[in-house]
């Protein structure tokens, strides 16, 4: 793919990323992106696979190389959606400040920089690393996800730029979907279908 942050973002007045280990996309990322992107017409937003994320150590978590891919299957049909290796050709441990750092580096200076997070991750980010300069390094969209009640804390996000905007609540987990793959249930519905198949085709999530 065609490094868009390199080549083209010259005329980029916003951009949000949209980060996740992504194992794999599913619709509830996807239609919540969608969503963001609409209301607040933000000109591209970018879907940032994790490399080694420090706050996900679970094991089995799937190479970042078939995570990247699979993002990039379930964005390229929509030209308002990019994905970038930025995360995943790392070296070492990723750390979501150092993103912000480096994107901020490639971007042009008027580009406003938005950060989509679920409810679930918003609240966890306080014990993220760098806290305390990553919530302020960017504003964040803090969508609803079924299961996660928002309760926000004032004096833990005070002075942290964030806007709550409501999306179509979407059920959907990845690890929803891993585990139907296991079971041998059907994933259908839940993710593109180009996405599916490849999971299929390299038999991903069979095993435990
Ligand atoms: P896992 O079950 O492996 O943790 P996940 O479905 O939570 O996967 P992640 O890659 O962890 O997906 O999430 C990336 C981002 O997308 C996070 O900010 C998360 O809060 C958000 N997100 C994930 N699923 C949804 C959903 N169904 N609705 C709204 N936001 C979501
Ligand atoms: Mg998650």
């Amino acid at each position: 793919m065609l490094d868009f942050l390199q080549n083209q973002s010259q005329d980029l007045k916003s951009l949000a990323i949209m980060g996740g280990t992504f194992d794999p996309v599913h619709f509830g990322h996807l239609s919540a992106a969608q969503t963001v992107q609409d209301l607040l017409s933000i000109d591209k937003i970018l879907f940032l696979p994790s490399g080694d994320p420090p706050h996900k150590q679970k094991s089995g978590l799937t190479p970042a190389e078939t995570r990247f891919h699979m993002t990039q299957l379930a964005i390229q049909d929509n030209p308002g959606f990019i994905t970038s290796r930025l995360e995943i050709d790392r070296e070492g441990r990723t750390y979501t400040i150092d993103t912000i750092h480096e994107l901020r580096k490639k971007l042009p200076a008027e580009t406003k920089l938005y950060f989509i997070v679920g409810a679930d991750s918003f609240l966890e980010m306080p014990t993220w690393y760098h806290a305390q300069e990553l919530l302020r390094s960017c504003s964040y969209i803090v969508v609803n996800r079924p299961g996660y009640p928002l309760h926000i804390d004032p004096d833990t996000f005070e002075g942290v730029d964030y806007h709550i905007v409501e999306v179509p609540p979407l059920d959907i987990s990845s690890t929803e979907i891993r585990k139907r793959v296991r079971e041998g249930r059907s994933i259908k519905y839940l993710l593109p279908d180009q996405v599916i198949e490849w999971i299929y085709a390299h038999h991903l999530y069979e095993e435990p």
